[in-house]
């Protein structure tokens, strides 16, 4: 039986996008997840891990105490059969080191490359779920069915009922709106449009906007433009799986190229991506059943940013302002009509 140490230190979309790898080594034997206070969050309830061990990547000599007594903890059972880096830094890879596991499984284009004693190929023209479920393979495995690449979050009881009692109190019915998530942690990837949607949408469906407490200001604006009925707001209100919860419970969602996108993804939420600065191709789009993405397709500077820079290099923020309210609204008619049973 293989005992496995996964090491995941990312973004919350990363770790989300990571589920998949769990799943497949989880089919050899225990998995345990080494990640953040976030990402413990993020995966809490996964019947696949048997351990998240929570690690801290502050520049602190607190949390080098602490990771060093992580690092204690991890000795003192037998070595993992093998850890795998699904984030590359050095830093990480000198923990799996540490570990003192035999077999050091990451990408050939990582910087802690040097301390692997396996490098996989960065498959850059697949999606990024995919790139890390290929760690846990040889190169002449076949490629994964589309069932080996489903991201899973796994709401408790307690998120569940938080968001029967918040829907409730709102007199809104699962399944009966549309979630928008203006938010995004770089500003140029922020579609300027949301509310603007919100006012033609929100004639025929109720509206909830999601995201965290910096969203606020925009899902004021989107209330203030909808006058058919009031538009809740949860923003910075519920916790993580809590907030993947009632995405799993609208009709679709709108979202830029941010966390809540992945949330849709592990719920099945139909999706339509507004992209700006950056593009599906980096291998980070939806993955719900139902997805769609809409990005300008004639401006030479785009893609300009691996992650979005903070403010237009060039100014103008056409990727943006350019991607008009009739290409989202045309992009998600088609994502409210339930599919055909089979
Ligand atoms: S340079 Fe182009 S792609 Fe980048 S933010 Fe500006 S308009 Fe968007």
């Amino acid at each position: 039986m293989q005992t496995s140490l996964i090491v995941q230190t990312s973004f919350l979309g990363d770790i989300v996008l990571t589920t998949p790898l769990i799943a497949e080594l989880a089919k050899r034997g225990p998995v345990d997840v080494l990640t953040t206070q976030l990402g413990a969050t993020v995966l809490a309830n996964n019947p696949a891990i048997r351990s998240v061990i929570k690690y801290d990547k502050r520049d602190t000599y607190g949390a080098a105490m602490q990771t060093w007594r992580t690092l204690k903890g991890i000795r003192q059972s037998p070595p993992y059969s093998a850890v795998y880096m699904a984030q590359g830094s050095f830093r990480s890879a000198l923990i799996a080191l540490l570990t003192g596991s035999h077999e050091r499984v990451g990408f050939f284009t990582s910087h802690g490359k040097a301390l692997y004693t396996r490098r996989v190929e960065y498959r850059a023209e697949r999606h990024h779920a995919e790139r890390l479920w290929w760690l846990s393979m040889t190169d002449c495995a076949d490629p994964p069915l589309p069932q080996q690449l489903r991201v899973r979050l796994y709401p408790s009881d307690a998120d569940r009922e938080k968001v029967d009692g918040v829907l409730r109190r709102a007199g809104i019915a699962a399944g009966d709106f549309i979630a928008l998530a203006p938010g995004s942690a770089w500003g140029t990837k922020r579609w300027p449009y949301f509310a603007d949607l919100a006012e033609r949408i929100g004639v025929d469906n109720r509206i909830v906007v999601v995201g965290g407490k910096s969203d606020s200001e925009a899902a004021t604006e989107i209330a203030r433009r909808v006058s058919s009925a009031p538009v809740l707001d949860v923003c910075g209100q519920l916790e993580i799986l809590a907030s993947a919860e009632i995405i799993g419970r609208a009709r679709a969602i709108v979202t830029n190229d941010s966390a809540p996108q992945h949330l849709a993804s592990a719920m099945g939420t139909p999706t339509l991506t507004m992209y700006g600065p950056t593009v599906p191709d980096f291998g980070f789009g939806p993955l719900a059943p139902q997805r769609a993405t809409a990005g300008v397709s004639d401006l030479a500077c785009r893609p300009c940013h691996r992650h979005g820079p903070a403010r237009c290099p060039l100014g103008h923020w056409k990727c943006m302002r350019n991607l008009s309210v009739d290409e989202a609204q045309r992009l998600l008619t088609p994502l409210l009509v339930a599919p055909a049973a089979a």
